[in-house]
C-alpha cells in the first residue's frame, strides 16, 4: 500500500465505521489494532439500537436521531460488500408501561414524537398485540416505537471489517501511523487522556450480557424491568446488561448477570428455560460528559478523537463515521458542541 491518507487506531465499531466513511470518500486508509477487531466493547452480544425518549431535545438527540435512521443504508452497504449479515434489521421495541403516571408520560411522548420524529418512526400507546411476546405490563397498555433497530455486534465488526478489506483497507495489529491519525481507543484511550492531563476525563463502566437460544428472529426487541432483551436474526436472544463502575475483573461474569437473567425471564416467561448459550462481559468507554468525544485530539496536535460511545456506540456508528470523516479528510467541522473533547476536559 502507498503511503495511506488516514490511519485509525482502533478496531471496534467506532474505529471501522469512520474507516468505512473515510473509504466510501475516496481515501486509502489503514486500520491498525494491537488486539484485533472487535476486541474490546464492541465484541459483545446484545446490540440494542434504541433511541432516546422523544422529548427534551438537545444535541445529542438529533445527533443519534439522524444515526439511527442513517443504519439502514449503512449496514445494507457493509452487508453487500462484506457478503457477511451484521444482524441489522429496523424490527422496533416494546415496553411495559407501569402505571397511570407513567402511561401519562408515554401519552405525552406520543405527541412530542410526532413533531421531533418528522413522521420517519412512531412512538405510541397500544394494547399488548395478540400474537406478541410482549411482556406483562400492568397499565394494561405497551410502548411501541418504530425507530428501535437491532443488530449483533459481534458480527457487525466481522462484517465491517470484511467489508474493508474487501475496498483495500489493511487492518494490522501493528504498524506505523500515517497520513490524518484518528484515535478510536475506547477506554484504553480515555485513560491516557485521563493520566495525561490529570483530569476525570473518562473511564470504563463495566457491563455483563448474555446470550440465550431462543429464536425470535422477527420479534421487536423488549425494554421490560431496565433490561434489553434482543431477539437475533440468528435463533438467539440476548440479554443486558448490568452497569458497574467499581469492578475487580473487567472479563468476568458473575452473580449479577445471574440476576438480569431471571429478571429477564420474570418479565417474559417464554424465555424460561431457554439456554444459556455466551456470558459476555466489556467495558464501556464512558466520558465525563456521558457523550461521545469527537474531534481534535487533546494530545496529540492534527490528530483526531472519536470516542465515548458509551452504552449507545452501536446506534451512533455510522453518524459519527461520516462527521469524523468530513473532519479529517475535508476539514468540514460539524461535531455537535456537547461532544466536543473539552465537554469532558
Ligand atoms: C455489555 C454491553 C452491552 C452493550 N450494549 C449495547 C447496545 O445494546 N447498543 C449499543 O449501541 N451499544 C452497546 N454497548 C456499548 C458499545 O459496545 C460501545 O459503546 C462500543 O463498543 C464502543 O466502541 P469503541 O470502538 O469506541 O470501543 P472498543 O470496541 O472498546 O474499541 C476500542 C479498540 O481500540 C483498541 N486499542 C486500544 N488501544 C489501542 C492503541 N494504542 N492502538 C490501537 N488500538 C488500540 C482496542 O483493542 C479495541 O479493539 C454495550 C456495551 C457493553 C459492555
Amino acid at each position: 500500500m502507498t503511503r495511506p491518507d488516514v490511519t485509525v487506531l482502533g478496531a471496534g465499531i467506532f474505529g471501522l465505521s469512520i474507516a468505512w466513511c473515510c473509504v466510501k470518500k475516496g481515501a486509502s486508509v489503514q486500520v491498525i489494532d494491537p488486539h484485533g477487531p472487535g476486541s474490546g466493547a464492541s465484541g459483545g452480544v446484545v446490540g440494542a439500537l434504541a433511541p432516546h425518549v422523544p422529548e427534551n431535545w438537545n444535541e445529542k438527540k438529533a445527533f443519534q436521531f439522524e444515526s439511527l435512521l442513517m443504519a439502514e443504508r449503512f449496514w445494507a452497504e457493509v452487508a453487500a460488500t462484506s457478503g457477511i449479515s451484521p444482524g441489522y434489521a429496523r424490527t422496533g421495541r416494546l415496553q411495559p408501561v407501569p402505571d397511570e403516571r407513567a402511561l401519562e408520560l408515554a401519552r405525552a411522548r406520543e405527541e412530542t414524537a410526532r413533531e421531533l420524529w418528522q413522521g420517519r418512526a412512531v412512538w405510541e400507546v397500544i394494547r399488548p398485540p395478540e400474537d406478541s411476546w410482549a411482556p406483562a405490563t400492568p397499565s394494561g397498555y405497551l410502548i411501541r416505537d418504530t425507530l428501535s433497530a437491532r443488530m449483533h455486534p459481534r458480527r457487525a465488526c466481522r462484517s465491517l471489517a470484511a467489508a474493508l478489506q474487501a475496498r483495500g483497507v489493511s487492518l494490522a495489529m501493528q504498524g506505523e501511523p500515517e497520513g490524518k491519525v484518528i484515535h478510536a481507543t475506547g477506554v484504553a484511550g480515555l485513560e491516557e487522556l485521563a493520566r495525561e492531563t490529570d483530569q476525570p476525563v473518562g473511564s470504563g463502566v463495566k457491563g455483563q450480557g448474555a446470550l440465550l437460544q431462543f429464536s425470535a428472529p422477527h420479534a421487536p426487541q423488549l425494554f421490560a424491568d431496565a433490561i434489553h432483551i434482543v431477539p437475533h436474526e440468528d435463533g438467539t436472544t440476548a440479554i443486558g446488561s448490568t452497569t458497574e463502575r467499581e469492578y475487580d475483573d473487567p472479563v468476568a461474569t458473575d452473580a449479577r448477570l445471574d440476576e438480569v437473567i431471571e429478571r429477564a425471564m420474570r418479565a417474559v416467561p417464554l424465555l424460561s428455560g431457554a439456554r444459556v448459550i455466551e456470558r459476555w462481559s466489556g467495558l464501556r468507554p464512558r466520558t465525563r460528559s456521558r457523550a461521545p468525544m469527537l474531534g481534535s485530539h487533546p494530545l496529540f496536535e492534527g490528530q483526531f478523537i472519536a470516542n465515548g460511545g458509551f452504552k449507545i456506540g452501536f446506534g451512533m456508528a455510522p453518524k459519527v463515521g461520516q462527521v469524523m470523516a468530513d473532519l479529517a479528510l475535508d476539514g468540514q467541522d460539524v461535531v455537535p458542541q456537547v461532544f466536543r473533547p473539552e465537554a469532558s476536559l
